[in-house]
């Protein structure tokens, strides 16, 4: 075995493990140190792509929910008018069928009855016969009224007896003269009025002609309908289907609606409805939209031959768009989540990242330690700190003994771990308030808090002892080395570089002196 002055035997860490740096620690202060040097363009970096990042992700999810918002409110658009609102009003089509037919086909079947018919040519013999006849109807079907004008004596016939005689000159009494005018083809007309026997009640009139057997014009027949009662059955199809239901008559008059009904008395009065007013009254059935309140309004109209009236189903907009508006709003609720799910994984491996580079930057490779450049910066927060705790500071200068025959002994790698092993060693003796900097190849620097000069140079003799007193086993040689040491302690106001220089002679005089011994300079 070579002697080199001192033995050692090296425990060899090829690898520097790379520990937890503790917030508030001399580690994490040097990081932060090294993050005022070279951090901040990495720092500002960072930040500007994260907000680039979060900025396309939000707009890419904005675009992507409006873009399937716009589609979907499209086609509910034209799912509303063409397939919901026609099939609803065939629906309601159907019921009111069922509901308001009747009183047309009872009104067919007085117009059609033998003994009415037989009884008017008969010269109305035995008013009380007919009366009974049209009381009987009218407690069979529920109906309000019942009633018959015969055209040769102009008397009206009621339920309740022989009410008046029928006058030209009567303005109450111009129902019966337009049903007499209807032309030949239509046999009746359904018509809302005051009744005749209550003044106080409005009633849905089915006005029917009565033919003799010659088809003689001999009369008016028919029943009357409480327009309550048909209210509340538009009423039941309204809840029932959610609809708005009315009905127009063919030149566009609102003839009836629920009692809840909020809108004008005409097609053309009503507000959006003025231009479609001429297209409902001209076709059969028409789907379309219009505008009300600003909002859209789907409108399904068909014509109720029966009637000779519109049946109007309106939707309004609101509902269907309430479930595509939530389904948008969850969507961009669940983007932000995404959004901030990705952004915050983007920080957290940018931010491991640049932690990583910002420690390759800060540390030497092989020993772990810090560079030279991490010292200044570091020196002076630990100053600052001394100053305001009044410790002080000290400072080491250490070197390996005639290093260069090391290298040329057993080479450069061999040297290496040399530089490596007392690397180890000397950061054995150091506490976290310790700055370890590997200063030159085989130099390191110690900066040490709150320690005097005497503290320091025993500190010094023992690195010096655990170094001389290792030895490294490399293919069967053992190799051990010294180091001599200056030390120097702060003066006040003293620059580091001041300081450094100090402990720089001191270290300069170790060797002059003879090598692996500690110099302090005073
Ligand atoms: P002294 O006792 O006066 O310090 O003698 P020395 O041989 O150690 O002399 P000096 O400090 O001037 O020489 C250091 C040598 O260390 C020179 C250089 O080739 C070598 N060296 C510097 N950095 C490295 C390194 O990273 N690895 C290795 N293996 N050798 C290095
Ligand atoms: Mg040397
Ligand atoms: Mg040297």
């Amino acid at each position: 075995m070579r002697h080199l002055g001192f033995s050692v035997s090296i425990y060899i860490e090829l690898t520097y493990s790379q520990e937890p740096v503790l917030w508030g620690s001399p580690e994490f202060m040097r990081d932060e140190v090294i993050r005022g040097i070279m951090g901040n363009k990495v720092w500002n970096d960072k930040k500007r792509f994260i907000w680039i990042l979060s900025i396309l992700l939000l707009a890419a999810f904005i675009v992507t929910s409006s873009i399937s918002y716009q589609v979907a409110h499209d086609s509910l658009s034209e799912q509303i008018e063409d397939n919901t609102l026609p099939l609803t009003s065939d629906n309601i089509y159907s019921e009111i069928q069922q509901d308001l037919l009747r009183p047309i086909f009872i009104s067919s079947l007085m117009a059609q009855d033998t003994f009415v018919r037989d009884w008017t040519i008969n010269d109305e013999q035995q008013p009380e016969k007919l009366v009974r006849y049209l009381r009987e109807i009218q407690n069979k079907y529920d109906t309000v009224t019942s009633f018959f004008v015969s055209e040769a004596s102009r008397n009206y016939y009621h339920s309740s007896g022989v009410l008046r005689k029928i006058e030209d000159v009567s303005n109450d009494d111009a129902w019966y003269f337009r049903v007499r005018s209807l032309p030949q083809d239509e046999d009746y007309e359904v018509n809302i009025d005051t009744d005749t026997a209550d003044k106080n009640r409005t009633v849905i009139y089915v006005n029917y002609k009565v033919y003799d057997f010659e088809g003689n014009f001999i009369g008016v027949t028919g029943v009357g309908l409480a327009v309550e009662r048909v209210k509340k059955l538009i009423d039941l199809y309204q809840t029932r289907y959610n609809r708005r239901v009315y009905f127009s008559d063919r030149q566009g008059n609102i003839k009836l609606h629920s009692s809840g009904f909020e809108g004008a008395t005409t097609l053309q009065s009503s507000a959006g409805l003025e231009k479609l007013a001429t297209r409902i009254l001209t076709s059969p059935s028409a789907s379309f939209s219009y505008h009300r309140d600003n909002r859209t309004i789907y409108l399904n109209s068909r014509l109720v031959e029966e009637f000779k009236w519109y049946l109007m189903v309106e939707q309004d907009e609101v509902q269907a768009e309430k479930k595509l508006l939530t389904t948008f709003w969850i969507n961009i609720g669940l983007s932000l989540v995404v959004t901030l799910g990705i952004l915050f994984i983007a920080n957290m491996t940018i931010g491991k990242y640049q932690r990583k580079l910002e420690l390759m930057a800060s540390t030497d490779k092989l020993t772990g330690a810090a560079n030279r450049q991490v010292f200044e910066d570091y020196f002076a927060q630990a100053l600052s700190r001394s100053v305001v705790d009044g410790t002080v500071m000290s400072v080491l200068i250490l070197d390996i003994d005639h290093f260069k025959q090391v290298n040329d002994q057993y080479g450069h790698n061999i040297g290496d771990l040399v530089i490596q092993s007392a690397a180890n060693v000397l950061k054995s003796h150091l506490t976290d308030a310790d700055l370890l900097c590997r200063w030159g190849g085989e130099e390191f620097l110690v900066l040490l808090a709150n320690t005097n000069i005497s503290q320091a140079n025993e500190l010094a003799e023992k690195m010096r002892e655990s170094v001389a007193a290792k030895t490294i086993k490399v293919n069967g040689s053992k190799i051990s080395v010294t180091l001599s040491c200056g030390v120097a302690e702060h003066r006040k106001t003293e620059k580091p570089e001041e300081l450094v220089n100090r402990a720089d002679i001191a270290l300069y005089q170790a060797k002059e002196q003879g090598r692996n011994q500690v110099v302090l300079s005073y």
